[in-house]
């Protein structure tokens, strides 16, 4: 279905379709941010065009207008990923400011000394910092589940951690640096065995699987709209409405109070008491028509076609290895994955690779993905990945192979 309406689906994306150092784009770098379909672009500009006005707090017609399109997007993604009711999703910066909001919140009144909070090795730096601060503030322990030179968590490991003291589970659903899907059912069954809460961190499962709240039972759920094709700026956090209604505010502002007074402030109800001050309306507004996109789309489609494109690489670089001796190493090779791969090119650096790659226009992300604990496992510096998106052909992965023939042939001299 994508396959034979790929073009017409490029068309929709119109930053495709340049020349960079002299050759046509080739964005392989869709995991640190995709593009976004002239749909997201033209509902920014109609926004600032027509619409724009602050929201919540007017009787005009322009700020109803805007709220009510601001809030149509809190019913839409609450559709997209199945929560129960659209006051379950409170609108962010994105993912990094959706986990320091349940760190500060959550985290500060539920953590004690003793408690223990666990985490993986393949976090992103955003789902392992906010929590080292708070329990470093507290006293509580961060633990960390071990993996597997595959890439893929050690669940036996994960099971023996988990005890009375186990407060909160915080996963990353799919790792940024190796494609990695967990098995995070399993997670969180077995973390609410024993009475802990968990956050997914979901920035790159969300634009790959399908995503449901309520079957999957996660109490948090972090979301970026800039890697599900809408615009920078905005995010999501999910959260249980049981649990949302027992945390502590994080900003205080406007709109998250019911009244002030000096001697004393009460707040509003959940999303409104986390969303204190003027919001990113035109973004927040603009996000839905990505969403939309995806969906009219079908996420299934997309993730076999993106799976069928990297299959299509690892089958690629398999046939340069016969030539060059091995010269490139896949790193991650979970059973489970996305159309993202990470690999490195011996006698190379991983961003003089990058740089040859990009003489080519081929735009690819080289370092450690803000993962350097989980680079420190491989015992790397960084790695080469790419990651493919809806719009990707076969053709572009071809000259992708065509560059790193030469590439792995001038290492491997
Ligand atoms: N977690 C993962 C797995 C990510 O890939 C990213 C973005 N690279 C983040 C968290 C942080 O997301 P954001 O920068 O949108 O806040």
């Amino acid at each position: 279905m994508i396959k034979s309406n790929i073009d017409t689906i490029r068309a929709n994306f119109p930053i495709l379709h340049q020349e960079v150092n002299g050759k046509p784009l080739v964005y392989f770098d869709n995991a640190a941010t995709t593009q976004k379909p002239k749909q997201v672009i033209e509902a920014l500009n109609q926004y600032y065009l027509k619409d724009n006005a602050n929201i919540h707090r007017a009787a005009h017609t322009l700020a109803s207008r805007a709220t009510d399109y601001f809030e149509n997007t809190r019913r839409t993604i609450q559709a997209f990923i199945n929560a129960n009711e659209p006051e379950e999703c409170i609108f962010t910066k994105g993912v990094t400011e959706s986990i320091n909001l349940v760190a500060q919140t959550w985290g500060r009144a539920n953590l004690n000394a003793g408690d223990e909070v666990i985490v993986t090795t393949m976090e992103h730096h955003s789902n392992i910092v906010p929590w080292q601060m708070i329990c470093d503030e507290k006293g509580a322990k961060l633990r960390v589940v071990p993996i597997n030179q595959n890439g893929e968590l050690i669940m036996e490991a994960y099971e023996e951690m988990l005890s009375a003291n186990t407060k909160l589970v915080a996963c990353v659903w799919v790792s940024n640096a190796l494609g990695t899907i967990n098995p995070v059912e399993k997670i969180i069954n077995l973390a609410h065995q024993v009475g802990a809460k968990v956050l997914l961190d979901g920035a790159q499962a969300c634009s790959h699987l399908n995503v449901d709240v309520q079957k999957l039972d996660c109490d948090f759920l972090a979301i970026s709209s800039h890697k599900l094709y809408g615009p920078t700026g905005v995010g999501v956090l999910y959260g249980k409405r049981e649990v949302l209604e027992t945390m502590p505010p994080y900003h205080g502002g406007g709109e998250m109070i019911k009244e002030v007074t000096f001697e004393k402030t009460t707040y509003n109800d959940i999303p409104y008491k986390f969303e204190a001050g003027t919001p990113n309306i035109g973004d927040v507004i603009a996000f839905r028509y990505a969403l939309d996109y995806l969906t009219v789309l079908g996420k299934e489609n997309v993730a076999d076609y993106e799976l069928q494109l990297l299959n299509y690489f690892v089958n690629g670089v398999n046939e340069i290895n016969k030539q060059t001796n091995d010269a490139i190493k896949l790193i991650g090779a979970a059973k489970s994955k996305v159309a993202v791969q990470s690999f490195v090119i011996k006698n190379m650096h991983p961003f003089d690779v990058g740089m040859m790659l990009d003489a080519k226009g081929i735009a690819v992300r080289t370092g450690h993905h803000c993962t350097q604990p989980l680079m420190q496992f491989f015992e790397l510096e960084g790695t080469i990945r790419v990651s493919f998106a809806l719009y990707n052909t076969f053709s572009e992965i071809d000259t992708l192979l065509q560059a790193l023939t030469s590439i792995a042939k001038y290492a491997n001299r």
